[in-house]
């Protein structure tokens, strides 16, 4: 089922009630937080649906995720695909790996869909985990999956 009204430009715009909403793309700035702090961020080109009259710019899980990504690039983080490809790529379940970095398993998920930015320290230790194999070791994951420790709190 098709809403043409939600889907056909320009749109009516809640703001200032007029119908300039159309399709744009421009440099936006945006002061988002992290690990606890705001920052200004750039985002170089912003696509989002923009009043012409009012500038009033409407967000959608599109526009926030092209946000979140210059976040992730401004503090140089893993991309959610990224996280869930390495994973793969050494065999680890999603709970398992959650299991060994002592993090919820419904966070990873939402770092790996990209619901949620993980922390600077966060992804150090995804990327010690994916990049260095002692880490792994450390952390009782072998390179061809999970060892499964024989009793818990062993280290
Ligand atoms: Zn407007």
């Amino acid at each position: 089922m098709t809403l043409p009204a939600m889907k056909e430009f320009p749109w009516w715009c809640g703001d200032c009630g007029r119908q300039e909403i159309r399709p744009a793309s421009e440099p936006y700035r945006i002061e988002a937080r992290h690990d606890g702090e705001l920052h200004v961020i750039d985002v170089p080109e912003l696509r989002a649906p923009k009043c012409a009259a009012c500038g009033n710019i409407v967000f959608g899980r599109e526009e926030d995720e092209q946000v979140n990504t210059a976040i992730r690039e401004r503090f140089g983080l893993l991309p959610p695909e990224e996280i869930r490809r390495r994973r793969e790529a050494l065999g680890i379940g999603r709970p398992d790996l959650a299991a060994r970095l002592d993090v919820d398993e419904e966070t990873l998920l939402r770092w790996e869909s990209g619901a949620l930015i993980q922390s600077t320290a966060s992804d150090r230790l995804l990327r010690l985990c994916f990049d260095v194999p002692e880490a792994r070791a450390y952390l009782g994951i072998t390179e061809a999956g999970l060892r499964r420790a024989d009793s818990a709190g062993a280290a």
